[in-house]
């Protein structure tokens, strides 16, 4: 990123994840939005840590599985700040059972959420990245998505459809000089997996050859290069962040 006036965007920035990622781009953006779901108190937390690092920070609450508020929140990211240049979406859920069991409603709860939504915000930011001539996507995948999950069947073919998502909008935008990358984490620690069962979770770390769980500032560090100017020629990329437990 250069740095006269960027603006970012993290989807889920509120917690995990996504806030490691915001946090990470403070020292490449002046101007960053995050946008949550629900939890308006760890979204505070996160616009004050932007703001202690020098940034200007604005927390929304936006689901991005509505693409009218996605569209409208984006506007106000853009009164505010200008046009928006990096976009990371980062925003997911889980609603996982075995497939037998799944809901009809969760599996397109987790279909809206995860690959609609990240459709919806590239959607409402492509003319700011095209007209912009430089500027960065990154999706946020998992690699539930590139090797399949028991009882993920809805994660896995949101996550799944990123890759179709990613690497067609990387041929749309690079002759713009706007890269589109998928960062596939692993098993993070976050709330995310704290909600697993223990047992599961310590068989899944079992199975990672680094032997234990990443962190959140680990697969924020991978989407900070994506975004840095470091990474120009890099786009369509699917890179994990797995302890090489997909390979
Ligand atoms: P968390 O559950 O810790 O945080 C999820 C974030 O997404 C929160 O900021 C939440 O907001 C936000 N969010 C959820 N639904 C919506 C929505 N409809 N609209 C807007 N924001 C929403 O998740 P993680 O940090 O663990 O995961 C972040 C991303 O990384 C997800 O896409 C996930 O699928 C992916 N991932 C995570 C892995 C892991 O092991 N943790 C592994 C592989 C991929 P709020 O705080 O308001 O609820």
């Amino acid at each position: 990123m250069s740095k006269e006036q960027v603006t970012a965007l993290v989807t889920g920035g509120s917690r995990g994840i996504g806030r490691a990622i915001a946090l990470a781009l403070a020292e490449q953006a002046d101007n960053m939005a995050i946008f949550f779901a629900g939890r308006q108190d760890k979204a505070e937390e996160t616009v004050r840590e932007l703001e202690a690092l020098g940034l200007q920070a604005l927390a929304l609450q936006c689901d991005v599985a509505d693409a009218q508020a996605v569209k409208a929140a984006t506007d106000k990211v853009r009164e505010a700040f200008g046009p928006i240049r990096v976009v990371v979406n980062n925003a997911g859920i889980t609603r996982d059972t075995l497939t037998l069991r799944m809901s009809a409603e969760d599996f397109a709860s987790v279909l809206h959420t995860n690959l609609s939504g990240a459709f919806h915000v590239i959607q409402a930011c492509y003319r700011d990245l095209m007209r912009a001539g430089w500027g960065r996507v990154v999706n946020i995948g998992s690699v539930s998505g590139l090797m399949g999950n028991p009882g993920q069947a809805n994660y896995s073919a949101a996550k799944a459809g990123l890759v179709g998502l990613t690497k067609t909008v990387a041929k749309e935008l690079a002759p713009r000089g706007v890269t589109v990358n998928l960062v596939c984490p692993g098993f993070i620690e976050t709330d995310m997996t704290g909600a697993m069962d223990a047992q599961v979770l310590a068989r899944a770390a079992g199975a990672i050859p680094a032997g234990r769980l990443g962190r959140a500032e680990e697969v924020a560090q991978a989407v900070s290069f994506l975004c840095s100017r470091r990474a120009d020629y890099i786009t369509g990329a699917v890179l994990q962040v797995d302890g090489g437990l997909y390979m």
